[in-house]
């Protein structure tokens, strides 16, 4: 997961690949919070890992549910409609509606001393239609804050059947859903009738509610969208075993990638046309604007077709949460596009009507909107003479108001036609449903190597170059390449080899090289399989790099490899010919200095605290001696790049070293 500030998405030009998605959020809190309602154990297969899930098992964690976590097979022991926990229980639910709604609706049925809270965000997302609803059945709700809205404390109902109960349905189909998982704890003697008052909403998430409840054992007779029975005798039952579809609205995302990008298409596994939730539609909604989709029963295959896409209308009731995604499409379409019907948008994780239209906009976009509408005017697209569009593509930060779907919506305005990067900021909303999602994106959309961002830093041995560069990697979010570890363990692999590190096994260890079987993972490097990394970091290791980066040929041998780094979003390079020979053309270059006094000074505080006996003086000299050879040696000489900007570390911390190189960084971009 990227936990950076923002994320720059460089201009992406293609995508090709396949592509495994997390769980449904939807599906995952209905199974957890029914697997905690009834009577056995259920063992659930591919549950969503996301703050939402989080929130809920937390919930059921502190309800007494047993609940055993492996991976993302989770075992719950149920309830069996009865709560092991008489005390008081206060439950934060964060911002997941999921989450919230079913259990105020389950723990107001089954009673007890309850407080439901949430961040500020939900405490302004409505709640008092299903108040209402519930507190007409008997149940005790007060609010605690606002009216209306959480947070809220119930106590023990009174329940009383009878008489049918009111929902409104035209807000949100949570409430609803709510209830329908709710009421089956009450039906054991009398069937129980739920009205819907207005028009029903999202009616797919019904849907899928339904199909769910069938497999926990209760048969909802539904007439029409309105009237919904839970028949009398009503008990849950485990299904034993339950596996969750992955997601449809974050396939959304993938679908949108196939029809935008070039390439040989997107295949999105674990999802398809068998699915049961509603988002699945979003393919029909694809196929409208031009996308060429093929499906089994759980994937589905995309690939570019019409180009530009085609504008459309559409009422998107049946797709609330994957419709923000045609938004983005419509940027790439032959003419202005219309959503209608939107209007859950607003009581969302934030008003998605003014999220959207505000960041098209800084996306240099015309957008109209409407209470329950927006209409999306496309923008240029290159070469293709397109005289519906408006504007041009503007390199923003996206602002993503701590909604997952505006970030990875907004991830697509990186196939932009002005070939100009996004900004993602605080791309870890995205953890919400789809923690991996960049990661994922990355591992199928491609850049033009030459617009992958990369940062060279160079400098002296023990200027501390390599703890710069990794941090200001960790902070933009960017892959790290230390040179100077591959040298390292080319010697050392060389050395294993019984190979000499002298000329005359040139040939032998630039052989060697080429094919190292290395890999970084984290601060370890692996050989092999096998953990390199203290055997080379020693005073040794780097006196044997030293020795076998002289010979021309061994560097010829790892150019490729560290051609390889460079990856999106982008990279941080560290060591000698970073940026005069492997990335010439990095758009930054950073050589960093430090007094070979003060070099030493660090040097002997590192080895000390390592357990080994050091002599300051003896440091120094033994740096100033590396020093001069490195200059002087003819090839690939310790010398700064033409382009570098120099900084000098001697009297600033490291905190202050990452800033001044981060505001080098942020000074070249090109965001408004
Ligand atoms: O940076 P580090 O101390 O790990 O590098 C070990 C040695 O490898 C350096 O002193 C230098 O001689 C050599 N090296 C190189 N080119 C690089 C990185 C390191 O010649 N890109």
């Amino acid at each position: 997961m990227f936990s950076t500030t923002f994320l720059d998405l460089p201009p992406l030009k293609g995508a090709t690949g396949s592509v495994t998605l997390p769980g449904s959020k939807s599906i995952s809190n209905r199974v957890l919070l029914l697997s905690a309602l009834c009577q056995g154990t259920t063992v659930v297969h591919d549950l969503l890992d996301s703050d939402d899930t989080r929130v809920m098992l937390n919930a059921l964690r502190q309800l007494g549910c047993g609940l055993d976590i492996n991976g993302t097979t989770v075992t719950i022991t149920g309830l069996g409609g009865q709560l092991a926990h008489p005390s008081p229980i206060e439950f934060f639910m964060g911002n997941a509606g999921t989450a919230m709604r079913p259990l105020t609706a389950a723990l107001a049925v089954l009673g007890g001393d309850f407080t439901l809270k949430g961040v500020p965000r939900m405490h302004e997302r409505p709640i008092g239609d299903l108040v209402d609803a519930l507190r007409l059945l008997g149940c005790n709700i007060d609010y605690l804050g606002q009216e209306g809205y959480p947070p809220l404390h119930i106590g023990q109902p009174q329940l009383q059947l009878d008489a049918p109960i009111q929902v409104r349905g035209d807000v949100s189909s949570q409430f609803l859903t709510a209830l329908l998982m709710a009421l089956p704890l009450a039906a054991q003697e009398r069937s129980i009738t739920i009205e819907v008052v207005g028009e029903l909403i999202s009616k797919p998430y019904i849907e899928i509610t339904l199909n769910l409840l069938e497999r926990y054992g209760i048969a909802v007779e539904r007439q029409g969208w309105q009237r919904f029975v839970i028949p009398a005798g009503s008990r849950y039952q485990s299904p034993g075993t339950i596996h969750v579809e992955a997601d449809a609205s974050s396939a959304s995302y993938f679908i949108a990638l196939g029809a935008i990008a070039e390439g040989q298409g997107i295949r999105v596994n674990g999802v398809g046309a068998a699915s049961i939730q509603g988002d699945i539609r979003f393919v029909e909604a694809a196929e409208k604007m031009g996308a060429k989709v093929t499906s089994g029963p759980n994937w589905l295959e995309i690939r570019r077709g019409a180009w530009p896409l085609k504008a459309i209308e559409l009422d998107c009731n049946h797709i609330p949460d994957a419709a923000m995604t045609l938004v983005v499409m419509a940027l790439y379409a032959d003419g202005p596009t219309l959503l209608r019907n939107i209007a859950s948008w607003r009581v969302k994780e934030t008003d998605r009507i003014v999220a959207m239209a505000a960041e098209c906009r800084k996306l240099g976009a015309t957008v109209e909107e409407g209470p329950d509408w927006l209409r999306v005017h496309p923008l240029p697209l290159g070469q293709l003479n397109l005289p519906a569009a408006q504007g041009q593509w503007q390199a923003t930060g996206i602002h993503t108001y701590d909604d997952h779907r505006v970030a990875m919506c907004f991830s697509l305005a990186a196939f932009n036609s002005a070939e100009v990067p996004t900004r993602i900021e605080d791309p870890k909303c995205v953890a919400k449903t789809f923690p991996d999602y960049f990661e994922v994106l990355f591992s199928v959309a491609h850049a033009d190597p030459a617009k992958i961002p990369v940062i060279c830093v160079d400098g002296p041995t023990a200027s501390g170059k390599g703890t710069l560069a990794s941090r200001v990697a960790a902070q933009l979010g960017y892959h790290y390449l230390d040179s100077g570890a591959l040298y390292r363990v080319t010697a050392y692999a060389a050395l294993q080899a019984g190979l000499s590190l002298e000329a005359r096994d040139e040939p032998a260890i630039a052989q060697l090289a080429r094919n190292l079987p290395v890999r970084f993972e984290g601060e370890q490097v692996l050989l092999n399989h096998i953990d390199v990394t203290d055997a080379i970091r020693s005073e040794q290791g780097g006196m044997n790099a030293s020795k076998v980066s002289v010979l021309p040929a061994v560097r010829e041998a790892l150019v490729d490899l560290q051609l390889g780094f460079r990856r999106l979003p982008g990279l941080l390079a560290d060591g000698r010919d970073m940026g005069t020979v492997i990335f010439p053309a990095a758009p930054l270059k950073v050589f960093l200095t430090a007094s070979a006094a003060k070099r030493a000074e660090r040097r002997h505080k590192q080895l000390i605290s390592k357990g080994f006996s050091a002599n300051i003086d003896s440091l120094r000299a033994d740096l100033e001696a590396r020093d001069a050879r490195d200059m002087s040696r003819s090839v690939a000489p310790l010398q700064p790049a033409q382009d570098a900007l120099q900084l000098d570390n001697s009297s600033l911390t490291i905190e202050a070293s990452v800033e001044q190189v981060l505001d080098w960084w942020q000074s070249r971009q090109v965001f408004g």
